[in-house]
């Protein structure tokens, strides 16, 4: 700090020099940004280059020399890219990964490859080989890699790399890598919002609005739901509040797979659905003579969750047969790691500490996959019920549960005394309208309504057509009627 106190302002390059202002400012310059700094003088090009902390987060996917041009397969229409740009010998990985290669190449000759501990390649071209090698080469030293909505690679490739990577056979010290992005959306990118053209994700599939009026009104009450959900688990992680399917993609079963072999060396931005039917000692095995595949409780092979249900439990014993996983006591193989990638850390923990809005303690994780879930999880209100409360069956369908409440009464002499009263409950969920998905009771009521024309059951949000009294059908035909005479 010396050079601080000498009454000028501090320089450019004082200020970089500084450890712990470069780790800070780093990550949040683009890769040219940072050679351009360097060629500025040379105590900058001496602090770029030197400090290990100039590369060691490194967001390739917005380097436009990273973009390979062509996105089908190499011959296209009997043109052959491969004959006419380059010579014979070049290989299909060696063209779809070349641009991030050469990018790669360079950062190794100027002595910073090695620096580089969180890698970013997020929507590139990025080859199963190219992350082979980022596995396993020592001129790598990459921990955290992320490689979300890539293209040209071929998964079941990456598969087996992954697998050999962890076989029990391995060198010390490998994989390199610690912790692999490849499930999730890629991080936003900040950009100014334009609420005239954004439409939020969960909008999208919920059908065109019938106004505009209700357009608006429903972004709000997302958005206030986004924030109560925020509010009530105590973070913005998703994976840690309700937020129902949180990977888009099903993943294949050959990754749920690789997940459990990989598990304690590589974890994944995804996790293993911990359900009881997982669990061959709890789970219903059907013998030879009797064919139970379809029994409510018949055992599922491993397979990864992608259902977030939010920190609360199920419904009637806020809890669930598998226990939550708790930060810090769990198993780090049961915490997903947490969007956006890290950038000031490169260490698992790093990667998969939840942020709590008030700093307290991270609150539990619940997630599962979806057949752990079937006919007992609601997709609107995101409420659920575990196992043990609720047996399910093969069919999503709600249940009437008997249950016996004790009620204060009070006798005529204006003494109390304790009367058990059977109370009705309906639990499980059903599919009532393809566009609300399976609901539970409470929902149902909210959006189904009866037809009063024909007395049937009509959904009044999906159905853009509807009143609020009438189904679309019914509605239609009255309108019509009237603007005929
Ligand atoms: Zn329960
Ligand atoms: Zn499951
Ligand atoms: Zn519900
Ligand atoms: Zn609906
Ligand atoms: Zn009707």
């Amino acid at each position: 700090m010396g050079t601080f106190c000498d009454g000028l302002p501090p320089s450019l390059a004082d200020l970089l020099t500084n450890t712990l202002i470069l780790r800070q400012t780093a990550p949040y310059l683009p890769i040219s940004a940072l050679r351009n700094l360097s060629r500025t003088s040379k105590a900058l090009h001496y602090a770029i280059f030197q400090s290990p902390d100039a590369f060691r987060y490194l967001d390739l996917s917005t380097v436009k020399s990273a973009i390979v041009p062509f996105d089908g397969p190499l011959d296209v229409g009997g043109i052959s890219f491969r004959a006419e740009r380059m010579d014979e010998s070049l290989t299909e990985d060696d063209f779809y990964s070349g641009p991030l290669r050469h990018i790669l190449n360079r950062l190794e000759k100027f002595h910073v490859l090695r620096n580089v501990h969180v890698l970013v390649l997020d929507k590139l071209s990025v080859t199963a080989e190219l992350v082979k090698e980022l596995l396993t080469e020592e001129r790598f030293n990459v921990r955290i890699l992320s490689i979300r909505e890539v293209r040209h690679l071929n998964e079941r490739k990456l598969q087996q790399y992954l697998r050999y990577a962890v076989r029990p056979s391995r060198p010390a010290g490998t994989p390199r890598i610690k912790g692999l992005y490849l499930f999730g959306p890629c991080d936003p990118t900040p950009r100014p919002a334009s609420p005239a053209t954004k439409k939020s994700p969960g909008l999208a599939s919920r059908g065109v609005m019938s106004s505009q009026g209700a357009q608006i009104g429903a972004q709000w009450n997302q958005k206030s739901q986004h924030a109560l959900d925020a509010a009530l688990s105590r973070t913005e992680d998703k994976w840690y509040q309700p937020s129902g399917k949180i990977i888009p993609k099903r993943p294949s079963p050959e990754w749920a797979e690789v997940l459990q072999t990989c598990e304690g060396i590589i974890a994944f931005d995804a996790v293993l659905c911990r359900g009881p039917r997982h669990d061959p000692s709890k789970a219903y095995v059907p013998d030879a003579t009797t064919s139970g595949t379809h029994h409510p409780s018949s055992f599922l092979r491993p397979t990864i969750a992608t259902v977030a249900l939010g920190p609360s439990g199920c419904e009637t014993c806020h809890s669930s047969p598998e226990g939550p996983a708790l930060f810090g006591y769990s198993s780090p193989a049961h915490h997903p790691l947490l969007s956006p990638v890290p950038l000031h850390g490169s260490s698992l923990r790093a990667a998969q500490m939840p942020h709590t809005l008030d700093g307290s303690a991270p609150p539990p994780l619940i997630v599962r996959c979806e057949d752990c879930l079937r006919g007992r999880w609601c997709e609107r209100c995101h409420k659920w019920w575990d196992e043990d409360c609720y047996a399910g069956s093969a069919i999503a369908q709600r249940t009437e549960l008997q249950q016996t409440e004790l009620r204060e009464s009070i006798r005529p002499d204006g003494t109390s005394h304790l009367l058990p009263k059977q109370t009705v409950k309906i639990i499980g969920v059903r599919r009532d309208c393809f566009g609300c998905g399976h609901t539970c009771i409470s929902c149902k009521e909210l959006f189904i309504r009866t037809c009063k024309k024909c007395s049937f059951e009509y959904c009044h949000e999906d159905n853009d057509s509807s009143s609020d009294t009438m189904c679309d059908w019914c509605n239609y035909t009255s309108r019509r009627t009237l603007e005929m005479y």
